[in-house]
């Protein structure tokens, strides 16, 4: 019976390379900026086990060369995604961030008419070995998305996203999973890129709730 499931699951993943190979590649337009700007401040690179924003344990891995790029590019292009504007500025302040970082970055926020800022940390970032097919080591990506208000500069919401593309052989559940990648092994911006979206899709229904609450 357990090979049944697992010829039946790799007829899926089968079947979702060959329809991913059939999609037309044709890049869709950018979607409008409704949900209004961000500002996303400077990646900050953790190599501690503890987020300087929130206190919270974070699982630390070696970030690889190409990390904060990679990262950079993850988070405007999932905030572009969801709708957001992306605007780009830098404080003098560098290092570690603390109350005073977020409230320099919270003022440029403000003054460039960004509706929220976004304190991005990275703490681990590891590259995919191997090809889309066939992967010796999975893509694993871990970070924390810090949401303040540029009026007040207070924290509206913090999430956490820690990930590796588990290997097919260890997780015949996560079939499903795999084959909406594509059916294959992801970059780790890849990886970073769907974090992002999952965070702000977290973000977004804390902020239904909360409005909902207030009867606003
Ligand atoms: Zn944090």
């Amino acid at each position: 019976m357990k090979i049944n499931v697992r010829l039946v699951a790799l007829a899926l993943v089968v079947a979702g390379i060959f329809a991913c190979a059939q999609k037309n590649n044709k890049t869709a337009p950018l979607p409008e900026p409704v949900n209004g700007k961000v500002l996303i401040a400077d990646i900050y690179l953790d190599a501690n086990d503890v987020c300087p924003l929130c206190m919270r344990y974070a699982q630390v891995c070696l970030i690889e060369g190409n990390g904060q790029a990679g990262f950079s590019d993850a988070l405007t292009e999932a905030f572009t995604q969801k709708s957001y504007g992306i605007v780009k500025g830098k404080i003098s302040k560098t290092g570690k961030p603390d109350p005073e970082t977020v409230k320099l970055y919270a003022q440029l926020a403000k003054k460039m008419g960004a509706k929220y800022l976004v304190m991005p940390v990275l703490y681990c970032w590891s590259e995919r070995r191997g090809t889309a097919l066939s992967s010796s080591q999975p893509a694993r990506v871990g970070f924390h998305i810090h949401i303040y208000d540029p009026e007040t500069s207070k924290e509206i919401w913090g999430g956490d996203f820690n990930e590796e593309q588990e290997p097919l052989s260890e997780n015949i559940l996560d079939v499903q999973t795999f084959i909406s990648r594509g059916g294959k092994w992801v970059t780790a911006q890849e990886l970073a890129k769907e974090g992002v979206m999952k965070l702000i899709d977290k973000f977004q229904k804390a902020q239904e709730k909360s409005a909902a609450d207030t009867g606003n």
